[in-house]
C-alpha cells in the first residue's frame, strides 16, 4: 500500500501552521499516518505520534491527542456539569471524538445525553481509531444526531439542563458557533438555571480580542457569564479557555455546586477537581483587566 501524504507533514514532523496563531506552530513527530480523507466537510487526518498517541487532526488542526486530551474534555464537561445542581438533560454540539460524551454520563444524575455533530466521518474514524474517547458512544444514556449544531439548536426549546458546545475553531464548520444568534438559540433551548460552557475561548496569549468579543456576545444573552482556562501541551501556546455562562443571574459557576469526594474524584477524573474548578477562573492580570 502506498504511503499517505499530507501537506502538513515533512520529514516525519506534522506542524500546525495557520493565521490563527501568526509566528509559531506546534509541531509533533509522526510515527504513521492512520488515515486521511476529505468528508463532506473538512480534511480530517489521523495519525500516530511517536510521544501523544493517536490525533486527529482537521483542517490542518489539532482537535485531541490521546496523550492529553482529558485536561480538555474534563474540564469542559464538568466545570458546567458541577455549576448545575441537578444536570439530567444534555446536549454536546459537536464533540465527534465522543470525549465528552464519556465524561457527561460519568455524572449518574444524567437521564439523556445527546451529541450533535456536523461530521459523521469524525464520529466514524474516533469508534474505529479513538477507542478510549469514542466509548462516550457506547453508553446506554448516549444518543447521536448528525447534523449542523445551529439547525439542531433551532429547533429545540426549554430542553437541556446543561448544553456543552465541543466544537473546532471558528474557519470552517463551526463559524456560526461562535456567534450571538447561537447564543440566542442556546439559551432558548435551556431550561431555567441551565448552564452552557463553549470552546472558542481560546487562547489568552493569542486570542485576547476574539475572548473578550465572545464574552461581550454572550453577555447580551445570559445574566451570568465567566471565563475559564485549562492547560493542555497540544492546542495552541499550551492552554484553552471555555465560556461559562448561566441563565440563573445568581449563580456562581465559578463554585462547584456539586462535588464528588476525593476518592471518586482520583477514580473519575486525571486532571479536573473541585479545587481546579474553582482556580480556573483565576485569570493572569493582563487577562482579567481585558476581560472586566
Ligand atoms: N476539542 C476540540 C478542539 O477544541 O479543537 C474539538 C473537537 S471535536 C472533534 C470538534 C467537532 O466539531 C468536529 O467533530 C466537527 O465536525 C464539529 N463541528 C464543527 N462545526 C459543527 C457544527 N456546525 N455543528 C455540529 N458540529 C460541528
Amino acid at each position: 500500500m502506498s504511503e499517505i501524504v499530507h501537506p502538513t507533514i515533512k520529514d516525519g514532523w506534522f506542524r500546525e501552521i495557520s493565521d490563527m496563531w501568526p509566528g509559531q506552530a506546534m509541531t509533533l513527530k509522526v510515527e504513521k499516518v492512520l488515515h486521511h480523507e476529505k468528508s463532506k466537510y473538512q480534511d480530517v487526518l489521523l495519525f500516530k505520534s511517536t510521544d501523544y498517541g493517536t490525533v486527529l487532526v482537521l483542517d490542518n488542526v489539532i482537535q485531541c491527542t490521546e496523550r492529553d486530551e482529558f485536561s480538555y474534555q474534563e474540564m469542559i464537561t464538568h466545570l458546567a456539569m458541577n455549576a448545575h445542581p441537578n444536570p439530567e438533560n444534555v446536549l454536546i454540539i459537536g464533540g465527534g471524538d465522543g470525549g465528552v460524551l464519556r465524561e457527561v454520563v460519568k455524572h449518574s444524575c444524567v437521564k439523556t445525553a445527546t451529541l450533535c455533530d456536523i461530521d459523521e466521518a469524525v464520529i466514524r474514524l474516533s469508534k474505529q481509531y479513538l477507542p478510549d474517547m469514542a466509548v462516550g458512544f457506547e453508553h446506554p444514556k448516549s444518543k447521536t444526531i448528525v447534523g449542523d449544531g445551529f439547525a439542531f439548536m433551532a429547533e429545540h426549546t426549554n430542553e437541556f439542563d446543561v448544553i456543552i458546545t465541543d466544537s473546532s475553531d471558528p474557519e470552517g464548520p463551526a463559524e456560526a458557533l461562535f456567534q450571538k444568534p447561537y447564543f440566542e438559540l442556546l439559551n432558548n433551548a435551556l431550561k431555567d438555571g441551565g448552564v452552557i460552557t463553549t470552546q472558542g475561548s481560546e487562547n489568552q496569549w493569542l486570542h485576547m480580542p476574539l475572548i473578550t468579543g465572545l464574552k461581550k456576545s454572550c453577555k447580551e444573552v445570559f445574566p451570568t457569564v465567566e471565563y475559564a482556562y485549562t492547560t493542555i501541551p497540544t492546542y495552541p501556546s499550551g492552554q484553552i479557555g471555555f465560556m461559562v455562562c448561566c441563565k440563573d443571574a445568581d449563580r456562581d459557576v465559578k463554585k462547584p455546586l456539586r462535588t464528588w469526594t476525593p476518592e471518586e474524584e482520583e477514580n473519575l477524573c486525571k486532571y479536573y477537581s473541585k479545587e481546579i474548578h474553582e482556580a480556573a477562573f483565576v485569570l493572569p492580570t493582563f487577562a482579567r483587566k481585558a476581560l472586566r
